[in-house]
C-alpha cells in the first residue's frame, strides 16, 4: 500500500495515532470521505500555522473512530470521529495562546477551543473545519468544573444559532387555555423542554412574552411556555 500523508508535515501515522487504540486493540482508522476531510482541515489550518510558526506542531489526537472516541469519552457528536477536528500543542517555546491566537485572527475555522489550562495558555488547542456547511467561527472555551463546561468566548455568527433563546418582550396581553384537556407548561419554549406543570382547558393566562410558536404566560400557579396552538387571545 503506498504510503498516504494527510499533509506536508502529517503523516498517516501520526494523523491516527492513540495510545488508547493500540493498547485496547481499537481499529482506528478513517475511510474514504474522513480522510478527505483530514486534509482540508491539514490544509486549511494545519499548514498555514506550522509555515507561520516554522516550527513542529504537536498533535494530541486527529481522528477518532468511533469506538475509540467512546472509550475515551468523547463527545457523540465530536467532530474527531469525521476527520474535522484535530487537538494541536505548541513546540520549541511556540505556546498553546500563540496558536489559539493565531488561528482566531488568521484562520478560517470552524470551531476552536480553549482547553482548559490557565487564562493565560491553554492545556492544548482544540480546531475544527468543515466543508460541510459553513464554517461557524465559533470560540469555546472548557472550564474545569464548570457549568457548561465548554463556555462561549466569541462567536463569530456566521450560522450558529444564539445559544440562548431570543425573547421578543411584549406587552401583556391575556389569553384563555383552549384544549380538550390539560396542557403541558415548560420551562423553555420546545417541546422537549420540562414540563413544569399543567393547565387545565378555559384557564385565564397572562401572556408576557413570545417566542416563535411559544408564548410564556403566568397562572396564579405556574410561569413557563406554552404553544401558541392552544391559547386563545382575549
Ligand atoms: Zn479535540
Amino acid at each position: 500500500m503506498a504510503i498516504i500523508n494527510i499533509s506536508k508535515h502529517i503523516s498517516y501515522k501520526e494523523a491516527n495515532h492513540s495510545d488508547t487504540a493500540t493498547r485496547r486493540g481499537i481499529k482506528n482508522e478513517p475511510n474514504d470521505e474522513q480522510l478527505a476531510a483530514m486534509k482540508v482541515l491539514a490544509k486549511n489550518v494545519f499548514e498555514p500555522l506550522r509555515v507561520h510558526f516554522n516550527e513542529p506542531i504537536h498533535i494530541n489526537s486527529f481522528f477518532r473512530s468511533v469506538a475509540l472516541n467512546k472509550t475515551i469519552g468523547g463527545s457523540r457528536t465530536s467532530q474527531h470521529c469525521t476527520g474535522e477536528a484535530i487537538d494541536i500543542k505548541g513546540t520549541n517555546g511556540i505556546t498553546n495562546k500563540q496558536l489559539f491566537d493565531y488561528i482566531k485572527n488568521n484562520l478560517e475555522f470552524d470551531q476552536l477551543i480553549w482547553e482548559f489550562g490557565t487564562d493565560k495558555n491553554p492545556d492544548w488547542v482544540h480546531v475544527s473545519y468543515t466543508t460541510t456547511q459553513l464554517n461557524r467561527k465559533s470560540i469555546l472555551k472548557a472550564v474545569k468544573g464548570g457549568n457548561p463546561v465548554y463556555q462561549v468566548m466569541e462567536v463569530g455568527n456566521v450560522v450558529e444559532e444564539p445559544k440562548t433563546t431570543k425573547i421578543v418582550k411584549k406587552k401583556s396581553t391575556k389569553g384563555v387555555i383552549a384544549v380538550k384537556t390539560v396542557l403541558n407548561i415548560r420551562n423553555k419554549p420546545a417541546t422537549n423542554a420540562k414540563v413544569v406543570g399543567q393547565l387545565k382547558n378555559g384557564l385565564k393566562v397572562k401572556i408576557i412574552s413570545e417566542d416563535k410558536d411559544w408564548y410564556q404566560v403566568k397562572t396564579i400557579k405556574f410561569s413557563g411556555w406554552v404553544s401558541k396552538k392552544y391559547v386563545q387571545l382575549k
